[in-house]
């Protein structure tokens, strides 16, 4: 069996059963799965130096996972499980690097991957049924199957302010950090975007620089993080009832062991009780102010205001100023809507001397200049500029590698008017190639490593399925993607997520196509109508050019 960085050399053809493409959470618990339970010959390219994918470039100050480490991590080995201590309960960056780390030298995962490499183009030949992929390191692979573990938060936004080459100070980006420690002592910094990384850089920036200044467009809902050192006793509980932890958290939307203690509506609930609520899950924070209290809050407008009138109260109490506060404040939104951030002293840093915020809704910015960066109003003379600017979410990762299908069909123009798959893992016109967490699944609003193990498991036993039937090829049906767009379109049109200009539909992206990116059914459904299509024979696909079994008997 050929190993990828024993024998695929610059230049060299090697030929494979999978090509796995990304080593985060996903790329790695593919080539576990493949490599090892499956028996495949597996070449993974990942485009940073190391094992980690998100944890590998988001290595700004304050970067830290939002669900809790005991859920966000793998449960695919319990021998991992049990040795694995984490520190925090929500573990920042470092912690979980080396988890991933670790979880690569436990499972020998390194000798098989490419690092410092980027796939710049994957075709599929339909005449012999194999990807050929090539990369920016001049490598040239054929494997029968393609793995997509790109990630959904992995292809930076490049921010289109005019004269961000003038800028004669430091550029940094959250998303692509440098490796050495950033020192900015005695600095003007000023930082761009108050999205989630935003929202965990600037409290970190601020105690370092000598003036902050905080360029926000859009304000956010932030609800507390509730971070701290993990509890012995409760690590050990954990150890003691992970399988337990992890059913629950399986049967749970967001993936988390939240207690059953969801109420339908906050319309009926009493205004005192409700408030009381409120209260209890802001301060166990986590995701338990969305997702523990009230069921209606993401589908009925009304009670989605109940919330989010709490959380502006509780923006006007922790900011001293009425005015930065009332700046602070979103009211142009559901709550929810857009990725709800959790803070550890966000609010409170604009209580500091050194901190200012400037709202580019009242004074838009106009460019960047040598100095600093110029709004409607004055310049801003500036060391650092940070920008914060999120991602070209979910679909960009994938439409950046160069895909073509059947017939030399673009990923791209498949894609013009909005991702279009079956199950957010495969797409027609593009046979054998599986996205990992791809649009149009879960994904981002699940507990990702969980979403991922679903998936990659899945995808597994397809292959073991069609390797034991000597089929080559599947590919959905062009009408069973059309079902399903329908579906989950029609799921979220029932929801108020479309609300906001948001990632998750793609408007933070000039010209890319307005679409809701996420299936809304909830983990539990979802993952129940994969199992069932695929013990139909997968239902809904073309195996070797003919329908499924399962669609040739009805
Ligand atoms: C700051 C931050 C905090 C987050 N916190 C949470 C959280 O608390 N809970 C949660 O569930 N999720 C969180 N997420 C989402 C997070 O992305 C996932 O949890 C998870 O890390 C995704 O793993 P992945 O392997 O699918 O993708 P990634 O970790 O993004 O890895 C994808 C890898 O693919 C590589 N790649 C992409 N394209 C190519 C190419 N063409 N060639 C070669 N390599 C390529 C990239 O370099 C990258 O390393 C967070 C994301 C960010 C950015």
């Amino acid at each position: 069996m050929p190993s990828a960085n024993s024998e695929v050399l610059a230049g060299d053809v090697g030929d494979f059963d999978a090509v796995v493409v990304g080593a985060g959470f996903a790329g790695l618990y593919a080539l576990h799965k493949l490599r090892d339970q499956l028996g495949l010959s597996v070449c993974v390219y990942e485009a940073g130096g190391e094992v980690g994918g998100t944890w590998y470039w988001n290595r700004y100050p304050g970067a830290r996972c939002d669900i809790e480490s005991y859920c966000y991590s793998y449960s695919f080995s319990d021998e991992l499980q049990q040795e694995w201590e984490w520190s925090e309960r929500f573990a920042g960056q470092p912690e979980i690097r080396r988890y991933l780390n670790h979880v690569a030298d436990k499972f020998d995962l390194r000798r098989d991957i490419q690092f410092d490499t980027r796939v710049i183009s994957a075709t599929y030949h339909e005449e012999r049924s194999v990807w050929e992929v090539c990369t920016d390191q001049d490598h040239r692979v054929r494997a029968q199957f393609l793995v997509c573990g790109t990630g959904n938060l992995s292809a930076p936004k490049v921010p289109d302010f005019h004269g961000l080459d003038s800028f004669a100070g430091q550029l940094y980006c959250t998303s692509s950090w440098p490796h050495q420690e950033v020192d900015f002592t005695d600095q003007r910094v000023g930082v761009i975007g108050t999205g989630s990384s935003g929202i965990q850089v600037i409290p970190e920036i601020a105690q370092q620089a000598a003036q902050l200044t905080v360029f926000q467009r859009t304000p956010n809902y932030a609800t507390p993080l509730g971070n701290g050192a993990m509890d012995p006793e409760f690590q050990r509980y954990i150890k003691q009832n992970y399988g337990t932890i992890r059913a629950r958290s399986r049967m749970n939307n967001t993936g988390v062991p939240y207690d059953e203690r969801v109420q339908p509506s906050a319309l009926d609930a009493d205004p005192d009780d409700r408030r009381r609520t409120y209260e209890a899950r802001w301060t166990e924070g986590g995701f338990r102010f969305l997702k523990d209290a009230y069921s209606d809050l993401l589908i009925d407008k009304d009670a989605n205001e109940t919330a989010a009138a709490f959380i502006r109260d509780k923006i006007r109490q922790q900011v001293q100023d009425p005015k930065v506060a009332e700046q602070l404040v979103p009211d142009t939104y559901p709550y929810g809507t857009k990725r709800p951030p959790l803070e550890t002293n966000y609010y409170r840093t604009f209580n500091r001397d050194n901190v200012t915020l400037v709202d580019l809704r009242s004074t838009p910015l106009l460019r960047i200049v040598e100095s600093g960066v110029e709004t409607s109003e004055t310049v801003y003379e500036l060391d650092s500029i940070v920008l914060a600017t999120g991602f070209d979410a979910m679909t960009g990762p994938l439409l950046r590698m160069g895909v073509r299908g059947r017939s030399g069909l673009s990923l791209g123009r498949c894609w013009e008017n909005g991702p279009r798959t079956n199950l957010g893992l495969m797409v027609d016109g593009f046979p054998n190639l599986f996205v990992i967490t791809g649009p149009q699944s879960p994904s981002v609003l699940y507990n990702m490593p969980l979403a991922i193990e679903d998936h990659v498991d899945w995808i597994s036993d397809c292959i073991r399925y069609l390797r034991e039937r000597s089929v080559k090829t599947i590919e959905p049906s062009a009408e069973s993607v059309a079902e399903w767009v329908s579906h989950t379109n029609e799921i979220a049109n029932a929801t108020l997520m479309s609300m906001a200009h948001s990632w998750y539909t793609g408007d933070n992206i000039p010209g890319k196509p307005r679409a809701f990116m996420v299936y809304l059914g909830g983990a539990p459904r979802y993952r129940q109508i994969c199992d069932d299509i695929a013990a139909a024979g997968y239902r809904g696909f073309i195996l070797d050019g003919a329908a499924s079994a399962a669609e040739r008997d009805t």
